[in-house]
């Protein structure tokens, strides 16, 4: 491609929401330039099995998926790059994107930069997501039947997400760092009914054990009123500390919610005409590798009518 060249369509992020988008837009014929990201293949990338997308009767494995949707992608012309889009400008037509310091423009854009989960940082802990850590419940629950489980979070998606791990753990325990909770009232009563649901408030964990094992087998929780510390046995820490939408870029130019998530005006629509959304970046409900994938979809096909009347004109 050429310096001037004019992309038809960037889509940005290559997890579940862009790599549908990708090959909905490649066969269309758009030849799509896919933007990948600094966590490529999206969350999907981060969990092992996944056994809840529809047409895997088996099961597969979270980074196989994604990359198989990459390829499906590219055998009909989906280009990829790797890399983060680290500025927009997307004042006026075409838009532009900038990779480092190579300039990107496109006649329309799908967002589908993702939501990171918020994870508290711990090396223990980061060794040991896909091997009993875990940012998604309803994914990775299953794989823990009648083994005592962990969740940190005092919020909405930590209650309902305790007691979605009811139907499988033996025992669910909910670490909280605070005594108050941020989760709406209905929730909280219904976890806290919940004879299956102990609670630690008041705590942060501290540590995660053992990733030399390669496994989860407890958790080393604080008291942060008295700073006492134990070992809490545990087979697996499912974190529900709230999310991150990736939009920074987007700041000042798409219409965000108070936490950043792209509001949508209708379909895949943005508020900037020929800017389409897809998945988890607009998504704070669903959250599910095959929502995304259908948001993808749609985000494809409104890119796509959009250039066609474009062109009409
Ligand atoms: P959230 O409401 O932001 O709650 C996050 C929780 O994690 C808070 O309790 C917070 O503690 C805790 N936390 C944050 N950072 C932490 C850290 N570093 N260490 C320990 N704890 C930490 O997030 P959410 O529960 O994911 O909910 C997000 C939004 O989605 C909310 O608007 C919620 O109502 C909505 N939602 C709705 C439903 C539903 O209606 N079915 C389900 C899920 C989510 P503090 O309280 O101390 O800050």
């Amino acid at each position: 491609m050429q310096a001037n060249d004019v992309e038809n369509v960037v889509i940005i992020g290559s997890g579940c929401a862009g790599n549908t988008a990708a090959i909905y837009a490649a066969r269309a014929n758009l030849r799509p330039l896919v933007i990948e990201g600094f966590e490529a293949g999206g969350q999907l990338s981060l969990t092992t099995e996944v056994e809840n997308f529809p047409g895997f009767p088996e099961g597969i494995q979270g980074p196989e998926l994604v990359q198989n949707m990459k390829q499906q992608a590219q055998r009909f012309g989906g280009n990829y790059r790797g890399g983060d889009v680290t500025k927009a400008d997307l004042s006026e037509r075409p838009f532009r994107l900038w990779l480092g310091e190579e300039e990107i423009r496109t006649r329309t854009l799908i967002v589908a930069s993702g939501a990171s989960a918020r994870w508290l940082g711990l090396p223990s802990e980061q060794a040991l997501i896909g091997h009993g850590v875990s940012s998604c419940a309803t994914c990775d629950g299953f794989f823990f039947r009648e083994q005592p489980v962990t969740i940190i979070g005092g919020g909405d998606s930590a209650m309902e997400e305790a007691t979605f791990l009811t139907r499988f753990a033996s025992e669910v325990t909910i670490v909280h760092r605070r005594d108050d909770f941020r989760a709406s009232k209905i929730m909280l009563d219904r976890a806290q009914k919940n004879p299956k649901i102990k609670w630690v408030t008041n705590a942060v964990v501290e540590e995660v054990y053992d990733p030399a094992e390669k496994t989860v087998r407890a958790v080393k929780i604080r008291d942060v009123r008295t700073d006492k510390t134990w070992e809490h046995p545990t087979n697996a820490l499912f974190l529900a500390i709230g999310h991150i939408p990736n939009t920074r870029i987007f700041v000042g130019q798409l219409d965000l919610d108070e936490e950043g998530y792209i509001v949508s005006h209708g379909g895949a629509r943005t508020n900037v005409t020929g800017v389409f959304h897809a998945g988890d970046v607009q998504d704070r409900i669903y959250r599910q590798a095959v929502t995304a994938a259908g948001a993808g979809c749609m985000a494809a096909i409104e890119a796509e009518r959009f250039l066609e009347a474009e062109e009409e004109a």
